[in-house]
């Protein structure tokens, strides 16, 4: 049977780049879930739709098509056919994404591929790493391995201003902190260090350093 990595954490931790590379390490599929709450938000902002309208959120939530490539060298998600990677990261997204991932219809819209996911690369053998906010809560609590990853916040916007090509890192950080808000108080499947999650705040570290910890877990 494979193996089930739940990555969870605060928004700019090091949650991708860590999932990729222990993916790319183990050999196991990833899955970027904040990709598909970005690619439903994507989507929304496209149709006009208000975000902050959440009936209307709710009914259009199973509408668009969502397929998750779950190759960690080159992870993709596609709406209605329509590769999304970069769109899904501006800004709009960015300041939109929080509010629709507090719709629970959402939520459990999403939960549902989630799992799906999963299930298919166990049967595959292979195993997965799956990134998030509340995998290892609620997506598979049973996952063997799970981790709760935060640093301080000017670290991640610092780490973030970077990876977007030398954006502001004072208004990166005002953008993560707004979502690791909403993030920590909505009603359904909140931010939470999950039960046995071990917790790496990764301040200090490497991003190497942060994977070997992680494959460390793996293979204890
Ligand atoms: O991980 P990323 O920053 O791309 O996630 C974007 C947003 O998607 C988060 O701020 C959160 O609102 C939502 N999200 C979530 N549950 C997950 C993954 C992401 O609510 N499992």
């Amino acid at each position: 049977a494979g193996l089930v990595i739940a990555l969870d954490g605060t928004s700019g931790s090091g949650k991708s780049s860590t999932s990729r590379g222990v993916a790319a390490r183990l050999g196991l599929a990833y899955l970027d879930t904040g990709a598909q709450f970005r690619a439903v938000t994507w989507w929304l902002l496209q149709q006009g739709v208000d975000v902050h309208d959440t009936t209307r959120v709710a009914a259009l939530a199973d509408t668009p098509r969502l397929v998750s490539g779950t190759d960690p060298g080159a992870p993709t998600i596609t709406v209605d056919g329509e590769d999304v990677s970069g769109p899904i990261r501006s800004e709009a997204v960015n300041a939109a994404v929080s509010p629709v991932s507090a719709v629970p219809e959402v939520r459990a819209r999403l939960l549902a591929l989630q799992r799906a996911a999963i299930s298919e690369a166990l049967a595959t053998g292979r195993g997965i790493v799956v990134e998030g906010r509340d995998i290892g809560s609620v997506v598979w609590p049973a996952a063997p391995v799970k981790v709760y990853l935060h640093a301080d916040a000017s670290a991640r916007a610092a780490r973030r201003a970077t990876e977007e090509g030398g954006s502001d890192p004072s208004a990166t950080e005002q953008s993560l902190l707004a979502r690791d808000a909403i993030d920590s108080t909505r009603a359904t499947a909140p931010l939470v260090r999950a039960d046995g999650a071990v917790e790496i705040d990764t301040t200090p570290f490497t991003l190497d350093e942060v994977v070997g910890q992680v494959v460390g877990l793996a293979e204890a």
